[in-house]
């Protein structure tokens, strides 16, 4: 597909976001707010579990250790046009992400890609998080690595 020229995609606004956490995924978030990102891996099994949750998907073991996770790549994306701020005013870009990581095998994050070159995106481009600010936690958005400043 082409997209204007120059198009990229914009970052939403998650200040009235209000993220719910348990004690499971207590400890991503909390990473998340020093701008880490790690992933549970089952303690007895190393079976690794996402969404976090009390349970080893394959054991059983509520055991559980959290891996720092390694270089972020686009495993899927997708580009929607979202309507501007008025009914005149060209769309804007969301692009929905689906991001692997090196070192955390079978996890997939979804999250969004923020500004990104619409026309040069490709599966397995190198990412780097961005952190959005939501109400009561950060979120971790991701941008085009070599994009980065
Ligand atoms: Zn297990």
């Amino acid at each position: 597909m082409t997209y204007p020229n120059g198009a990229r995609s914009f970052t939403p606004d998650f200040a009235q976001l209000i993220v719910a956490m348990d004690q499971w995924s207590e400890p991503y978030w909390q990473a998340v707010g020093e701008h880490r990102l790690q992933f549970p891996r089952c303690g007895k099994c190393g079976t690794f579990r996402w969404p976090a949750g009390p349970f080893c998907y394959k054991c059983r073991s509520q055991e559980v250790e959290w891996v720092t996770a390694g270089q972020a790549r686009i495993y899927s994306y997708t580009v929607l046009p979202v309507m501007g701020p008025d009914k005149d005013a060209p769309p804007q870009w969301r692009v929905p992400v689906v991001v692997e990581f090196d070192g955390i095998p079978d996890v997939r994050l979804v999250s969004v890609l923020v500004g990104a070159p619409l026309d040069a995106l490709a599966i397995g481009d190198m990412l780097e998080p961005e952190w959005l600010a939501a109400e009561n936690a950060t979120v971790p958005g991701f941008r085009l690595a070599e994009e980065k400043a």
